[in-house]
């Protein structure tokens, strides 16, 4: 049966004043309904740039694709790669639901909440004002808004950053899509209240049964919320696993890079180990392995692209997998 959605071999090229860029290089990922996947990365890393190329709102910039098809039921698999905006425009908000990372900028300020809940209701579904507006009331409980009758007379700005996250939730889920795409949504937010949404998140997704897909730089919320993850690396997918197997046995050195950032509180005080450099500049297609000039690991092979291992599901794109080259004298000349 065909994935929710399933991205394969993802580019994007967009023309810039200064010549072109190429923020995606191979993304490859797929999600299945009541399954969380958690794309992981440094910022710039294409994870939101793969979101909104697979969404359409990337403008003019050129996507290409081996698959990208998503499949709302199990009778319908639409090609994404192929819809016409007005198609897209239909799936976004009906669909696929969107949160984003900053529910204050999200939000019209001069609108009520309420209305703006209902709005998609009454665009998507052609719902009566009464109607959407009852609805919206109902949502606006279902996501824990005490007083949602209320609360739903209110504008943005009389919400706190936890409550109109929460009501972001509610208006990507509104109208039921199948998948949901959330674009760090429990960055701007503190431990508690991210603790909270993401409980809420993981209850929706089984009650809603939906696909959902959150972006994220943050192990701990991977480790939190992750039925699978991808890590992506200069516009590349370089290693792809069930949470269990990724964190068990993490293959890219990428990976283990940023498992070391992450704050690991010994003895009272939190070890860091920063990776050194920066990443590459996608104004280029790259040829070899784009982490070789920070990897410690690097040699001579690393000049060329590195193919994807896959063992059982785990998936890493990495030389050292090679069992051609598992020898310390095939990497005796360092990069
Ligand atoms: S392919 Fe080479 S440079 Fe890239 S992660 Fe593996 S060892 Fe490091």
């Amino acid at each position: 049966m065909a994935a929710l959605l399933d991205v394969r071999d993802l580019r994007v090229a967009i023309q810039a004043e200064r010549g072109a860029v190429y923020p995606v290089q191979g993304a490859s990922f797929s999600v299945d309904r009541e399954e969380t996947l958690c794309i992981v990365g440094e910022s710039g890393c294409g994870k939101s740039v793969s979101m909104l190329a697979v969404l359409g709102l990337l403008g003019r910039a050129q996507v290409d694709a081996e698959q990208l098809s998503f499949a709302p039921t199990k009778e319908a698999v639409i090609d994404l790669g192929s819809c016409s905006q007005r198609e897209l425009r239909r799936l976004r908000g009906r669909q696929i639901g969107l949160i984003f990372q900053d529910a204050a900028a999200a939000f019209n300020p001069v609108l009520p909440v309420g209305d703006q809940l209902a709005e998609p209701l009454r665009v998507h579904l052609g719902m009566s004002r009464r109607d959407a507006r009852r609805r919206a009331v109902q949502w606006l409980e279902r996501v824990g808004i005490i007083e949602p009758e209320k609360r739903a007379k209110q504008y943005p700005h009389e919400f706190s950053g936890g409550m109109l996250q929460r009501a972001m939730i509610a208006m990507a889920l509104i109208c039921e899509p199948s998948l949901v795409i959330a674009d760090e949504p429990t960055t701007a937010l503190d431990v508690s209240v991210q603790a909270e949404i993401l409980d809420l998140l993981n209850d929706l997704k089984r009650t809603q049964h939906i696909g959902l897909i959150m972006i994220t730089h943050d192990l701990g919320v991977v480790a939190e919320i992750a039925d699978s993850v991808t890590v992506m690396y200069a516009g590349q997918s370089i290693e792809r696993a069930s949470k269990q197997s990724f964190f068990q046995n993490l293959k890219h050195p990428y990976s283990q890079a940023l498992l070391a950032c992450t704050p690991n509180w010994k003895q009272g005080r939190a070890s860091i180990e920063p990776i050194p450099g920066a990443p590459p500049a996608l104004d280029h297609i790259q040829t070899g392995c784009p982490f070789r000039f920070r990897c410690p690991h690097a040699w001579q092979r690393c000049e060329q692209l590195p193919p994807a291992f896959d063992d059982g599901g785990h998936m890493a794109r990495c030389w050292l997998l090679d069992s051609d080259v598992d020898g310390p004298e095939h990497r005796s000349r360092p990069l």
